[in-house]
C-alpha cells in the first residue's frame, strides 16, 4: 500500500468499557475512519482506592478474553501492556505512527487525576486526544442545585437528573475494523496474572457469564421474566429478582442507556411500577457517582464529620475470621457472607443487613466492611460501594439514621420468611423448621444435630443495639458546642 493512501491511526484505549457496541470512544475512531489499535493497559498502582480487588481481576480476566476475541475475530487484536500508562501508550504511538488518542472516561479520584495528566501530555505531544461519557447517563457533573453546588441528597437529585437522561442511537460494531498491523503485539491476558492462585473463584462461573455477551444475555432474562415482579421481589433474597447486571455494568459491557432503553421500551400499564422502580435504582448508581466526583475525600473519609469522633470498636482476628468464613452464629448475615465467597455477589438487602451488622451491632468502621466488599465483590464498584457502606453506617450523605438498626432476624422473618435462602447458604440449619432459622439461639427445642453444630452468635442481637445507641449518645455529647 502506498505509505499516503494509509488511513490515519487511532489509539482506541479500554478501560472499564470491556464492550464493542454502544462504545463512544471506539465509533468515534471508527467513525471518523481511523484504522483502531485497540489496547487495554494494566497499571493498578495508578489507580489508587480504584485499584481492582481479587474478585473484580477474576472477572477482568474473563471479561478481557471475551474482548480480545471480539476484537480479534473483526481484524482488530487487542493489545494488552502493563503500565505505567502513559509511557506504554506514548510507545503504542510511537510505534504505530497513531495520530490520536480515543477512551472513554473513568471517575474514581486516582483515574480522573491520571487521565488528565495522559491527556494533557499526549495533546502536548501533538496527538488528538478525545474521551467520552461511556458509563453514565448523565456526567457526574452535569447535575447541580440551583446554587450550583452539588446534590447531597437523593431525592432532589433524582428529580433534576432524570429529565436529563437522554436515550441514544443505538452503534452496532461493524463486521470488519480497520486494522494497523504496525507496533507491539503486547501480553496474552494470562500474562496479567489476574487469575487467583489457588483458584477460589471456580465456584462463580456457574452464577455468571463475564463479558459483553453475557451482558445482554442477563438483560434479556431480565426483560423476559424478572422485571415483571422486580418492585417487590428485589426485596426477597431467596428469589432471582433482581437483574443481576451490576457486574456487567461495572466493567462497562453493557451501556447504561442500553438497558434503561431496553427496559423503558418494555413498559405496560402491569410493569410501570417495576420499570419506574428499577430506573431509580440505576439513578442511584448515578447519584454515587454524582458524590464519588465531587466529594472524592468520601472514599476512605466519613461524609458526616459528626461520626469522625464516633467509638467504632477495632474488630478482633477472632471475628474477621467468622466474618470471613461466615460463622458469625447470625443466619442471615452468615448467608450473605458465603453468597458473597461462593458467587462474589451478595443480595442487595442482605448487603444492608451485613453492613448494618457490622457497623452497628459490632461497631467497626464502615471501611473494614468496605473493604472485604472491595475484594470479594465481582460488582466492586468505588462510588456503589462507598454510598452503600457509608448509606448503611449512617454517615453519608444522604443515609439511613445510626439509631436505625436492622434485626437480622426480624429480617430475614420478613424478606426470606420461609428461610429458603437461609437454608441455601447455611445448610446447617436447613434441617430445622423455618422461623427456627432465622434465630436458632431463641428455639433450642427445635435445633437438630447438625444445626448444633453451628456457633453461637458473636454479638447478642439485643445488647449490640444497646451498646451501638449508646455509643452514639455518647458521640452526639461530644459533638454538642459547649456553652462557654
Ligand atoms: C454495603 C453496600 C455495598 C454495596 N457495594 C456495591 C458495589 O461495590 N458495587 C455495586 O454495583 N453495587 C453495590 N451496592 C449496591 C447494590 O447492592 C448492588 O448494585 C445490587 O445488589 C446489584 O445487583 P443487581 O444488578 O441485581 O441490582 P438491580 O436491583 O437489578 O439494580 C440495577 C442496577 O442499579 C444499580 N444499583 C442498584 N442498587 C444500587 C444502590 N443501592 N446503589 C448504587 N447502585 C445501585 C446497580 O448498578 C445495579 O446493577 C452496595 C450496596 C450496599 C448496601
Amino acid at each position: 500500500m502506498n505509505p499516503s493512501s494509509r488511513p490515519p491511526v487511532a489509539v482506541v484505549w479500554f478501560r472499564n468499557d470491556l464492550r464493542l457496541a454502544d462504545n463512544p470512544a471506539l465509533a468515534a475512531a471508527v467513525d471518523a475512519g481511523y484504522a483502531v489499535v485497540p489496547v487495554y493497559v494494566h497499571a493498578p498502582e495508578e489507580e489508587g482506592a480504584g485499584a481492582p480487588g481479587a474478585a473484580s481481576d477474576a472477572w477482568r480476566t474473563r471479561s478481557l478474553q471475551q474482548l480480545a476475541g471480539s476484537l480479534a475475530r473483526r481484524g482488530t487484536p487487542l493489545r494488552i501492556f502493563k503500565g505505567p500508562a502513559l509511557a506504554t501508550l506514548r510507545a503504542v504511538v510511537a510505534s504505530t505512527g497513531a495520530s490520536a488518542m480515543f477512551w472513554n472516561r473513568r471517575y474514581e479520584p486516582a483515574v480522573e487525576a491520571r487521565d488528565a495528566r495522559v491527556k494533557l501530555a499526549l495533546r502536548e505531544d501533538g496527538l488528538t486526544v478525545r474521551s467520552f461519557n461511556g458509563s453514565l447517563m448523565v456526567e457526574p457533573w452535569s447535575v447541580e442545585t440551583g446554587q450550583g453546588t452539588p446534590y447531597r441528597v437523593f431525592t432532589p437529585y433524582w428529580r433534576s437528573a432524570r429529565p436529563r437522561w437522554r436515550e441514544r442511537e443505538p452503534w452496532h460494531v461493524p463486521d470488519r475494523l480497520l486494522a494497523c498491523d504496525e507496533g507491539p503485539s503486547g501480553i496474552p491476558v494470562a500474562a496479567l496474572g489476574l487469575q487467583p492462585s489457588p483458584r477460589w473463584d471456580r465456584t462463580f462461573w456457574d452464577a455468571w457469564n463475564p463479558g459483553e455477551a453475557g451482558a445482554h444475555e442477563a438483560l434479556e432474562i431480565f426483560l423476559e421474566g424478572t422485571l415483571d415482579g422486580y418492585a417487590d421481589g428485589r426485596d426477597r433474597p431467596a428469589q432471582t429478582s433482581t437483574s443481576r447486571l451490576s457486574p456487567h455494568l461495572h466493567f462497562g459491557e453493557i451501556a447504561p442507556w442500553r438497558i434503561h432503553a431496553a427496559v423503558h421500551a418494555a413498559r405496560s400499564t402491569a410493569r410501570e411500577r417495576h420499570v419506574d422502580t428499577f430506573a431509580k435504582e440505576l439513578g442511584w448508581r448515578e447519584f454515587a457517582h454524582h458524590l464519588l466526583h465531587h466529594f472524592p475525600e468520601t472514599v476512605s473519609a466519613n461524609f458526616n464529620k459528626r461520626f469522625d469522633g464516633f467509638p467504632w470498636q477495632t474488630p478482633s482476628s477472632e471475628q474477621w475470621r467468622r466474618v470471613e468464613e461466615g460463622r458469625t452464629g447470625i443466619p442471615l448475615v452468615d448467608a450473605g457472607l458465603r453468597e458473597l465467597w461462593h458467587t462474589g455477589w451478595m443480595h442487595n438487602r442482605v448487603r444492608m443487613v451485613v453492613g448494618s451488622c457490622l457497623t452497628k451491632h459490632l461497631r467497626w468502621h464502615w471501611q473494614h466492611g468496605a473493604r472485604w466488599f472491595w475484594d470479594t465483590l465481582v460488582d466492586a464498584d468505588l462510588a456503589n460501594n462507598t454510598l452503600g457502606w457509608q448509606w448503611v453506617a449512617g454517615t453519608g450523605a444522604d443515609a439511613a439514621p445510626y439509631f436505625r438498626i436492622f434485626n437480622p432476624a426480624t429480617q430475614a422473618a420478613r424478606f426470606d420468611p420461609d428461610g429458603i435462602y437461609i437454608a441455601r447458604w447455611v445448610p446447617e440449619l436447613a434441617g430445622i423448621p423455618a422461623k427456627a432459622r432465622f434465630a436458632p439461639w431463641q428455639h433450642p427445642d427445635l435445633l437438630d444435630e447438625r444445626s448444633r453444630t453451628y456457633p453461637a452468635p458473636l454479638v447478642s442481637l439485643a445488647e449490640g443495639r444497646e451498646a451501638a445507641l449508646a455509643a452514639l449518645a455518647a458521640s452526639a455529647r461530644r459533638n454538642r458546642p459547649s456553652r462557654s
